[in-house]
Formats: structure tokens, C-alpha cells, sequence
């Protein structure tokens, strides 16, 4: 992993993408296949095929306690480098022992072999499955010869190489290394779901024979906002598509023969959840993959997101739960068919094609649609809008009838009109130090708001919505503020520092929620930093009567009517 390592850092340290580039290419060129379809992997941050769904399953702790293994250390050294570098490769890396090196260890770490030890750390099971994984981790660790080896490997383990590499460039780096173009080594990654083996591929010449793969997820395309409101010019001048904006859980689903496949948002396969889905996709005829959100509905009524909370990660589905919330698939899009993949084609000809498959049951059907004239105008928007808010959708999705499927891309073919829930204004009481570039300041806010009896309720943490330096000013402040003589905090605390209570935010949220979680006895559901408001001092921030009617008033919204989740 020395060469691995060098590349890496080599890469790190050149912002030019081209460059970065230049210097993968010539290391993937130097490989054998064994080594190449491993490293490629480990350069996009995931060692494994992303059809083969390994899953290392190693928490920090795991891999801090290997580390402690191999090179005992104590916690204060490991407090003192994670606080400076915020990343755990490069915090534990140098708390490599030099008398490991001098151990009679024959391993040596090449990226096959590294990736033969992490295939055995996916696959441990059973009731010592941590105490296996944690050895296995060792011993890659012990056969890392170098601070620079240590570091890199720790960061493929914990699939976070920060290296300012995307997967778009280690697919430019094959195309240069081999000599192809790069459109096609992308078209061959999405199809067979595996960079491994299409780097080996492209070296062989044998992209061609790459087929479909399904069972592989494909990444996610997403929409960018607009407000509601505003003059809509994103609109103006194209064709667009109107789908309702459905508030459930964005799913990928891949039938082929009896095989079927549903993919989460973080590509796991969360099919064990969905048996009434698996059972009527089954159906269908040939070979799919549909696009789609899973929402809960009932006799035709789409029932609030909270009901389809009660599904969620659960392992045993009872016949209750599944009369009470049943789900439904509703499919807008159609990404394969048979050995067609057809991410180039323009959305209005994937959506026809997708009306014309044989879809029976209740619980996969498409989702409705229908074109959209930019010229007419804001009131009808509001309208079409408002008629999906009546049928219980979130708002409405405007897509570009020509748009080809984009994965993973967040663009400007794609856009969803929301309207935020409300907002709030509360106050910061507990702060914790970010993570990643933001481990140096405190960016995560534990926020409340006033009790009946004036007493400050938590409700939320928020960590998204305020400018670098925003942050950075806020910080200065906290540090300066903190309430060392606080009280044991309580509920929703989590590891949150203590501060004076003066900072007043407004947060929007989309969904108010009861919860056990918070002192307030609620929770907001995606809170977001809209601003500071210096302007407001604490004493008249949002009381949690204020929260009760929100509440309240999303309720009546949702209908009470509707039978409570199990
Ligand atoms: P948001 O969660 O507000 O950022 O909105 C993006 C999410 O909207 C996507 O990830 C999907 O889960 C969801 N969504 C709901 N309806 C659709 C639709 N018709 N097309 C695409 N995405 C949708």
C-alpha cells in the first residue's frame, strides 16, 4: 500500500483536477488486475462493488480499539491528533508504533490483499462477529509498514479518503490510463455497478460485454429547490413534467426474474421492510429497474410520513402492521429495461416506456404526471400545487421532459416546490464541535424553546444553514460562553457543551413531531438554520405553546381521523 499511499497523498496535495488525474492514471496503469480492481475501488471511498452491498460494519470504536491493539497508545494522545486533524486515519496513523515495524511480520499490504482481509471482515457473522472484525482490523494494521500506509488504510476502512477525489475523476483516470473515453467507462460503471471490474475491462477492451447488472444501485438523482412565491424564472422557456412530491422514502427498485431488489437513498438493500412491494414487483414481467418513493397509503389515501415511521428498519413485519400502514411503490422513472439501460433517453420517452409495463397489485403503481406550460403562469402553479398538498403530497416536482437521468447529480433539470412547515425562533443552549472540515468549529447546535414555566425545553439540533464565517464568529462567542457549573444536561443533550443561553436562531422545519428525545417532549423534523437573529433577545423567543399549536394545526392539516401507527 506504499505506492497506494504516495499516489493518494500525491493526489491530496494538487488542487488541478487534471493533474490528479495524471498522476492515478500512471499508478493504475502500473498494476496487475488483482491490484487494479482493488484500488480503483478503494479511490472512490468504497473497497467494495457497489452491487456486492459489503458492508464493513466497523464503528470508530472498533477501529480505535484494533489500533490500541497493535500500537498502545493512550487516549490522550489519540484526543490530542483527532482534534487537530478531525479525520481517524490521519489522527491514528501516527500513533503507529516504530517497533511494529521491526515485528517478524511477513504480511505485506498490497491493495488485493488488503481487500481479501476487508471481504472477510464483511462477511463475519454471528454472536463473536465484532470481536472478528476488530482482529481482522488488526491485523491490517500490523502489517502497515508506515505512518503513510496506516493512514491510508484506516481511511478505506472507514470509506473516507478526503483526498478531493470523486468518483467522476477516478472514471477520467481509467479512461486516460487505458485510453477510452471516459463517456463510455461511466455508462459501463452504472451498468455492471462495479469501477473494479471496469478498470480491468477497460484495460482488456472488454467494456462491450459489461452488461446490466441488476442488483447494483444506481445513484440517486436529485432536485434542487425553488421557492415558492418567487417569479419562477428557472421555469421559463422549457418543457416541463409535474409529478406530485411524494413524502415518503426515495427507493430504487430492481425485478429481474424472481429477484427483487428495493435500494435506499444510502443503497442498502431495504427490501425485508417491503414484502407486499416485493410480492406485486414480482409480477411485473422481464427485467426492470424503476425509480420511485415508497409512501404509505391506505384504500387510495396516502397516509402521513409518520404512519410509514412504524415500518421503518423493522426486521419482523406483523400482519398488523401491515394491515395498518401498507405501502406502495410509486414508480416515476425507468432506468433499465430488459439489457437496455436508458439513462441518456429524455425523461418523456422513459416515462412513456414506463406506462406500457404491465404493473398488477396494489402496492407498485406509477405515479401520475403531466406536462407542465411554463407560460401558465403562477396561479396555476399555486393551483397544482395546492390540489397535490389536498391529496397529501409534500408539493410538486418540475422536471425537464428532455432531462436524461443524471446519477447522483443535485441540477437544474430536476426542481421541487416545497413550502416550509413554519418556523421558529429559539435559542441555543448546547453546542458540539462539527465533523470533517468542520471539526475545528462548533457547528452543531442543540437548540431551545421556552417552557410554561419559563424554564428553556430542548426541541432540535440543527447543524446546516449558516455561512463559514457565521460559524466561525459564533464559535469565538460560545468558547467564550460556555456554562462549565451547568447542571447534568437532560434529554436531547446527546454530548452537547453547555452555553449561556443568548443566541437566538430562527429554524424552518417541515414536520413537527412528538418525541421522547427532547425535553419539550417534540421534535422538528429537518430543522434548518435560516438565520442569527441578533435582532431578538432570548427573552422572546417561541414559546412551546407556539410548538403545540404548529402542531396542532399540521394535524388538522393531515386529517386526526386517520388510525394511529401501531
Ligand atoms: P427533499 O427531501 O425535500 O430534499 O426532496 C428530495 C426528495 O424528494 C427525493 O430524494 C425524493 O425522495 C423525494 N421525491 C418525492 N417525490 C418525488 C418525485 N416525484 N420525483 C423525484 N423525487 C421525489
Amino acid at each position: 500500500m506504499i505506492r497506494f499511499g504516495q499516489t493518494a497523498d500525491a493526489i491530496a496535495a494538487t488542487p488541478s483536477k487534471l493533474a490528479k488525474i495524471e498522476l492515478l492514471a500512471q499508478y493504475l496503469r502500473a498494476l496487475d488486475d488483482a491490484d487494479l480492481a482493488a484500488a480503483t475501488r478503494f479511490f472512490t471511498g468504497n473497497p467494495f462493488a457497489a452491487r456486492d452491498q459489503g458492508a464493513l460494519s466497523l464503528g470508530g470504536s472498533t477501529i480505535v480499539a484494533a489500533a490500541r491493539a497493535a500500537w498502545n497508545f493512550s487516549d490522550a494522545d489519540l484526543a490530542t491528533h483527532y482534534r487537530r486533524h478531525g479525520d481517524l486515519g490521519a489522527a491514528l496513523a501516527p500513533l503507529i508504533k516504530p517497533a511494529t515495524r521491526l515485528e517478524l511480520f511477513s504480511e505485506t499490504l498490497g491493495p488485493a490483499s488488503m481487500k481479501a482481509i476487508l471481504d472477510q471482515i464483511a462477511a463475519a457473522s454471528g454472536k463473536a462477529a465484532t470481536r472478528k472484525r476488530q482482529l481482522l482490523c488488526e491485523r491490517i494494521l500490523r502489517a502497515c509498514r508506515s505512518e503513510l500506509e496506516a493512514k491510508y488504510a484506516i481511511k478505506i476502512i472507514t470509506g473516507e479518503l478526503r483526498i478531493g477525489l470523486k468518483e467522476g475523476l477516478v472514471i477520467d483516470a481509467i479512461a486516460k490510463a487505458f485510453e477510452r473515453d471516459a463517456a463510455e467507462i461511466r455508462r459501463a460503471v452504472m451498468a455492471s455497478g462495479d469501477i473494479g471490474a471496469v478498470a480491468v475491462a477497460a484495460r482488456a477492451g472488454t467494456l462491450q460485454e459489461l452488461a446490466v447488472s441488476y442488483g447494483s444501485p444506481i445513484g440517486f438523482m436529485l432536485a434542487s429547490p425553488i421557492l415558492y412565491g418567487s417569479s419562477y424564472r428557472e421555469l421559463q422557456g422549457a418543457k416541463w413534467i409535474a409529478e406530485d412530491k411524494f413524502d415518503g422514502i426515495r427507493a430504487q427498485l430492481h425485478k429481474d426474474g424472481d429477484i427483487v431488489r428495493i435500494f435506499s437513498r444510502t443503497l442498502n438493500d431495504v427490501a425485508h421492510s417491503y414484502p407486499e412491494i416485493v410480492t406485486d414487483a414480482r409480477a411485473i414481467p422481464g427485467s426492470v429497474i424503476f425509480d420511485g418513493e415508497i409512501i404509505a397509503e391506505k384504500e387510495g389515501r396516502v397516509l402521513p410520513f409518520r404512519y410509514l415511521q412504524a415500518r421503518l428498519q423493522r426486521k419482523d413485519i406483523s400482519a398488523q402492521l401491515l394491515e395498518e400502514v401498507p405501502v406502495t411503490f410509486a414508480c416515476f422513472d425507468l432506468l433499465a429495461h430488459g439489457q437496455r439501460f436508458l439513462l441518456d433517453e429524455p425523461l418523456e420517452s422513459r416515462r412513456k416506456e414506463l406506462s406500457r409495463i404491465s404493473i398488477t397489485g396494489d402496492h407498485v403503481r406509477f405515479a401520475s404526471w403531466s406536462y407542465w406550460d411554463s407560460d401558465a403562469g403562477a396561479d396555476a402553479l399555486h393551483e397544482r400545487f395546492e390540489d397535490a398538498r389536498r391529496r397529501g403530497h409534500e408539493g410538486l416536482m418540475l422536471k425537464r421532459a428532455e432531462s436524461p437521468y443524471l446519477p447522483g447529480r443535485r441540477g437544474k433539470w430536476w426542481l421541487k416546490l416545497k413550502r416550509e412547515l413554519s418556523t421558529l425562533d429559539v435559542v441555543v443552549v448546547g453546542v458540539e464541535w462539527g465533523h470533517g472540515k468542520r471539526a475545528k468549529v462548533l457547528s452543531d447546535y442543540t437548540f431551545a424553546v421556552r417552557g410554561d414555566d419559563n424554564r428553556l425545553l430542548t426541541i432540535g439540533r440543527a447543524y446546516s444553514g449558516l455561512t463559514d464565517a457565521e460559524i466561525a464568529r459564533l464559535t469565538e462567542w460560545f468558547l467564550e460562553h460556555t456554562l462549565r457549573d451547568a447542571p447534568a444536561a437532560g434529554r436531547g443533550w446527546r454530548h452537547a457543551i453547555p452555553v449561556e443561553p443568548r443566541v437566538v436562531i430562527e429554524v424552518a422545519f417541515d414536520i413537527i413531531q412528538e418525541s421522547a428525545l427532547h425535553e419539550s417532549g417534540f421534535a422538528l423534523r429537518f430543522p434548518r438554520i435560516v438565520r442569527i437573529r441578533d435582532d431578538k433577545p432570548p427573552e422572546d423567543i417561541d414559546t412551546i405553546d407556539q410548538v403545540r399549536s404548529i402542531y396542532a394545526a399540521m394535524l388538522a392539516r393531515e386529517g386526526i381521523a386517520s388510525p394511529s401507527p401501531a
